[in-house]
């Protein structure tokens, strides 16, 4: 009777076993697994079309950038496994608050409008400020300059695009023109259709390395002062405090220098 039962117990508990790994775990991490063990790849959401923090080069999608540079020396100072994820602006915070990813890191400011109240915003990465970008033939002196009559252009659910739109409500000029993609509106701002783009200075700074003969900045920052954070989802603090601990370690051991002097030298 007693060996029926042993056998009994081990077949359930054979059972319960492959049930419970059949099921998997919940989130938008998938599993790898690499000799057992189990490590689950993060999704990092972001825009990449704001270089030198992120962007793709012609026909290919690899992210390049400061951004999954220095993600990745978090991840490998962790133990993390990420893969990127490229998606709209305004797509990355409902992104992560429908577990269709793990990590923003993408230039957000964590100060702006309720995006704390949604995500939890890791250490300060980078500062930053907006500014103004106009065609080199401009006579604009600045952002107090810009007319009724003109149209600004900025990306949507960003601070400048919140900023344009802003100043259309306020009838301080026609238009307030939000794109999906930077790319857009520099491409506006070239052609004529919009006369000014509020951009983030070091964005800016990197169009403007590569077109200062159709572009300039004008007048000084303006708007709030900008503090760029990656994100998690709301009460994931193990994995925030995981990269908070990484992204310090890299300013201890010279990574992070060396990363600024690589994409913003
Ligand atoms: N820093 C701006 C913001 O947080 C723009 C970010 C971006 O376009 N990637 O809204």
């Amino acid at each position: 009777m007693k060996k029926k039962s042993l056998v009994l117990l081990l077949a359930l508990a054979m059972i319960f076993t492959f049930a419970l790994s059949a099921c998997g775990g919940g989130g938008s991490s998938e599993e790898s697994s690499d000799a057992g063990e189990e490590t689950a790849v993060l999704k990092v959401v972001t825009e990449a079309t704001f270089a030198p923090f992120e962007s793709t080069e012609d026909g290919d999608d690899t992210i390049i950038g400061f951004d999954p540079d220095m993600m990745a020396a978090i991840a490998e100072d962790q133990g993390l496994e990420l893969e990127w994820v490229n998606m709209e602006f305004d797509s990355l915070i409902p992104a992560l608050q429908s577990d269709q990813g793990d990590i923003i890191c993408a230039g957000m400011n964590k100060l702006a409008g309720d995006r704390a109240e949604k995500v939890d915003f890791g250490d300060t990465y980078f500062e930053s400020d907006l500014m103004l970008l106009v065609t080199s033939d401009s006579d604009l002196t600045g952002i107090d300059a810009v007319t009724s009559d003109m149209k600004l252009a900025s990306q949507i659910g960003t601070t400048g695009g919140d900023m344009v739109q802003e100043m259309q409500d306020e009838g301080k000029i026609a238009a307030g023109v939000v794109l999906n993609q930077w790319t857009d509106c520099y491409l506006q701002l070239q052609n004529g259709d919009v006369q000014g783009v509020i951009v983030d200075k070091p964005v800016g700074e990197a169009y403007l390395n590569a077109h200062s003969d159709i572009a300039k900045f004008v007048g000084d920052s303006f708007g709030d002062h900008e503090e760029f954070a990656f994100a998690v989802q709301k009460g994931n603090t193990e994995l925030l405090d995981k990269l908070n601990a990484g992204l310090a370690e890299l300013k201890e051991n010279g990574t992070y220098e060396e990363l600024v002097a690589k994409w913003f030298s």
